[in-house]
């Protein structure tokens, strides 16, 4: 099976799909893995490094493309590539699927195998293939960093013969996998931390980091079957967005993480909270490509509020440590092809039954089978 790697042509992504490391395990498995030149370059990872771990840089995109029996890839394609692909080849990369019926209906058009990589389903067995996870997990890490950067003091405390200066405060909403490490962070950075969830089942994994989980009173919230959070009631956000109001005020670094999957991002700080942030302080959404959790955030622009907080709205803030981000990518998505590998007749197995992929298989065969896509 030919796999094909072609150079992201989302102008500020920096990852690739597959490192060198992983294109050694694949051509180790049976496969033969293409290259387009300079792929790998955003990242870090040169041509020859792709050569030596026996990989063939190709220079035509289009007939790599037409060839491939798989490709892989970070972002979605232009639907004029998904035209290109072969009938029966199969196309990895996060797909966006909930805002890109078009491009749905081109997979299915071109008779196309789409997995969605943010469909893989947060079960321990897919763990290991799970992208949201592994980039979310870097993007929590990176808002800390960047926030500190941008910051006018330091996160520590610190007792010099000058003074003692106290510790930063830094209050994390929303705690997934990215608000999980973005307290990990802060706190390993010696800052004072808060955090909030509106599922009460996160506070046990504030206090293991030894942060202090602020508790509102929103009533009966909960979690779905798959553990996201649940849609907010317009009295509960009230509720969440007064008792939060006050902890921002004292907070020198916010961080925001609430996505809810599948739909824009709830407006969680308000306007309100923002102006009533102290001058100098620093928010960082994570949550901006999605339509951001702060009002006023806007996607890869650093707002200054006047007397107030600057609110860095950086999308995908993974690919500022491209590196690393890449290097996780490509080891889901190499788990992901060994795992269905079938050394016998050395192809993928696609048996569209199996739990992980009934969850991310959104179009096979001409057509769209995904139940939530159909
Ligand atoms: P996410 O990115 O969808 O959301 C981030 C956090 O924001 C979540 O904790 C959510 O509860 C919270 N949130 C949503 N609305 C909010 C609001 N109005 N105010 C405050 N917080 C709000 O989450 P995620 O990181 O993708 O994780 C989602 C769930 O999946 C978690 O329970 C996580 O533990 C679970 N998960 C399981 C696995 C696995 O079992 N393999 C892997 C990854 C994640």
């Amino acid at each position: 099976m030919r796999v094909f790697v072609p150079c992201e042509a989302f102008p500020s992504e920096t990852r690739v799909a597959l490192i060198p490391e992983s294109v050694q395990k694949l051509t180790s498995l049976g496969l033969s893995v293409e290259v387009e030149r300079g792929a790998g370059l955003d990242s870090y990872f040169l041509d020859t490094a792709y050569e030596k771990a026996g990989a063939l840089i190709v220079t035509d995109r289009s007939e790599a493309l037409s060839q491939a029996d798989v490709v892989v890839r970070v972002r979605k394609p232009s639907l004029e590539e998904v035209s290109q692909l072969k009938r029966g080849a199969l196309h990895i990369s996060f797909l966006d699927p909930f805002n890109e019926s078009e491009l749905i209906d081109a997979f299915a058009k071109t008779g196309v195998t789409a997995i969605s990589m943010e469909m893989i389903p947060r079960t321990t067995l897919a763990q290991k293939m799970d992208a949201l996870s592994s980039q979310a997990n870097l993007a929590g890490y990176f808002a800390v960093v960047k926030g500190a950067e941008r910051l006018n003091r330091i996160l520590p405390m610190m007792m010099t013969p000058a003074g003692t200066i106290a510790p930063s405060r830094v209050f994390v909403i929303g705690v997934g996998v990215a608000g999980l490490q973005a307290i990990a962070t802060a706190k390993r950075m010696g800052a004072r931390v808060e955090a909030f969830d509106t599922r009460p089942v996160v506070e046990e994994q504030v206090k293991s980091l030894g942060a202090k989980f602020v508790k509102i009173d929103l009533g009966d919230t909960g979690q779905t079957d798959q553990g996201y959070a649940k849609e907010l009631t317009a009295e509960q956000i009230q509720k969440q967005q007064d008792g939060m109001a006050k902890i921002c005020a004292q907070s020198d670094i916010v961080v925001t993480t609430a996505k809810l999957f599948g739909r824009p991002a709830p407006k969680i700080v308000t306007s309100e909270m923002v102006t009533g942030m102290k001058f100098g302080s620093v928010i960082v959404d994570l949550a901006v490509e999605g339509g951001g959790n702060v009002v006023g955030s806007k996607l890869d622009e650093e707002v200054q509020i006047e007397n107030g907080p600057r609110i860095i709205g950086t999308g995908a803030l993974e690919g500022r440590v491209a590196v690393h981000a890449s290097q996780m990518y490509s080891s889901n998505i190499y788990n992901f092809i060994e795992h269905f590998w079938d050394a016998e007749s050395s192809r993928i197995g696609l048996n569209l039954e199996d739990e992980i992929l009934s969850g991310c298989v959104i179009t096979n065969d001409g057509s769209t089978v995904h139940e939530q896509f159909k």
